[in-house]
């Protein structure tokens, strides 16, 4: 059934998604619609601000009007179902492409072409990553196009975003089939190890993507260019060095092409550091904002997040592996023979490894936040005490309650915030100009 159902199935995926898309309330005043998102207010106003964090830190909340909340709010509690929805629908698409039998189809022809191991799993590999991409791509259209612009989140016209989907899944295809048959081959050449040699294959080659994303992947979505006006770069350079970041240039990319979304980065591990900022930080912040923004970046780099990051992610994976490499051996062995899988380590038991990591990953989405969002904390304490500017941090912290829950209870930021709250963040400031005003 599925079978002869799956290529009409491929094709109706595409045209739901082409249809998604269209139907997406595009507009292009969304920068004028997210400046007026939060009431502006002067120097003089945050000199008057009461001494008290929390009576502080209310004040700063009363700038968001209740219309505006509760779209943001809703917006950020849609996320919560679309990561459920994510789940299920990889799953489901594991389960069609199992069904359809086009990964044996796949191994027919490698092997028919090719002896070498190696690139029979690359294919199938390759294969099912594009397979299970087409069958996703309704969700990713409604979620990155048609509900960013229903919110009035996205710059982007729909070819310019199907140029940036079409670069972007070709990148993500060919660098998970090239890491999935690399998987595959330790299944293959160490049966009782690969577990334990593929977190570490996979850390060492995230380290790599880390270190060639910034110089080869990035230019392909945004121009760089070094920052011109001094007034900007010259604190942030000061802050810079005097952390120790081996920096003497400051770059910005036209993030404003893709929304009106604040950002900055200190990227570059194994010695090599570049601050970037986007045109929406400068254009829509102040400079003691910028500053806050980059202490907080800067943190990050100082305090080496990139490699406990790198380690913890690690360590998930680990135990992500011995999970799968526990309940593969034993699907392989219950239902393999049925679908024509030789052995677990046969890639056309991909779809059962997949479904099982997206389950595993899902489950563990409140472990990872909690990893990210302690970092995202010690890089706020760090760039509240570089930058030294409160007001600056908490004005910040308020244009992110443009998309982000600015006051979710404590169960809900434990299981679904990357980063603290914005309410936290502000609170966090407030308490530092309190104890700094003394
Ligand atoms: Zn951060």
């Amino acid at each position: 059934m599925v079978k002869k159902l799956f290529w009409p199935l491929i094709l109706l995926s595409l045209l739901l998604s082409f249809a998604i898309a269209c139907f997406a309330p595009v507009s292009t005043n969304a920068a004028a619609r997210a400046s007026a998102v939060i009431s502006p207010a002067s120097e003089a106003w945050q000199a008057a601000l009461p001494a008290d964090p929390m009576a502080a830190t209310e004040a700063y909340m009363q700038r968001i009007s209740p219309i505006n909340k509760a779209r943001s709010d809703a917006y950020f509690e849609g996320g919560y179902w679309l990561l459920l929805a994510n789940t299920l629908l990889g799953i489901g698409a594991c389960w069609i492409i199992l069904k359809s039998g086009i990964l044996i189809r796949i191994r027919i022809k490698a092997e028919k072409i090719t002896r070498f191991k190696f690139l029979h799993n690359l294919s199938i590999s390759t294969g099912f990553v594009f397979f299970l991409t087409l069958l996703s791509f309704p969700l990713t259209a409604y979620q990155s196009f048609f509900r960013e612009h229903q919110y009035g989140l996205s710059n982007l016209s729909f070819t310019a975003w199907l140029t940036e989907q079409a670069i972007s899944t070709t990148i993500s295809v060919l660098s998970m089939g090239f890491f999935l048959s690399l998987i595959y081959l330790l299944i293959q050449k160490m049966p009782r190890l690969w577990w334990a040699l593929g977190a570490v294959l996979s850390i060492g080659l995230l380290s790599v993507m880390m270190l060639l994303g910034p110089v080869y992947i990035d230019p392909l979505f945004n121009q760089y260019q070094p920052l011109s006006d001094q007034k900007i770069k010259e604190p942030i350079l000061s802050i810079a060095r005097a952390n120790g970041i081996p920096a003497d240039n400051v770059y910005q990319f036209d993030a404003s092409k893709q929304s009106n979304r604040i950002s900055a980065n200190v990227s570059g591990i194994f010695g090599s550091a570049a601050i970037r900022l986007n045109d929406n930080l400068l254009h829509r912040c102040s400079p003691s904002e910028i500053e806050a923004v980059m202490g907080h970046e800067i943190g990050h780099y100082v305090l080496n997040h990139v490699y406990k990051l790198l380690l913890n992610f690690g360590l998930i994976l680990l135990f992500g592996f011995i999970f799968i490499h526990k309940i593969l051996t034993f699907s392989v062995k219950r239902w393999g023979q049925k679908h024509n899988i030789r052995h677990h380590s046969d890639p056309v038991s991909l779809p059962f490894f997949m479904a099982f990591l997206s389950a595993y990953f899902f489950l563990m989405t409140p472990v990872q936040n909690t990893i990210i969002r302690t970092a995202e904390t010690e890089a706020d304490a760090f760039g509240i005490n570089a930058a030294r500017q409160a007001d600056g941090m908490a004005e910040a912290n308020l244009k992110l309650t443009e998309y982000r829950k600015s006051d979710p209870g404590y169960l809900e930021e434990l299981f679904f915030f990357d980063h603290p709250s914005p309410k936290k963040r502000i609170y966090a400031a407030m308490r530092w100009k309190a104890e700094h005003l003394k």
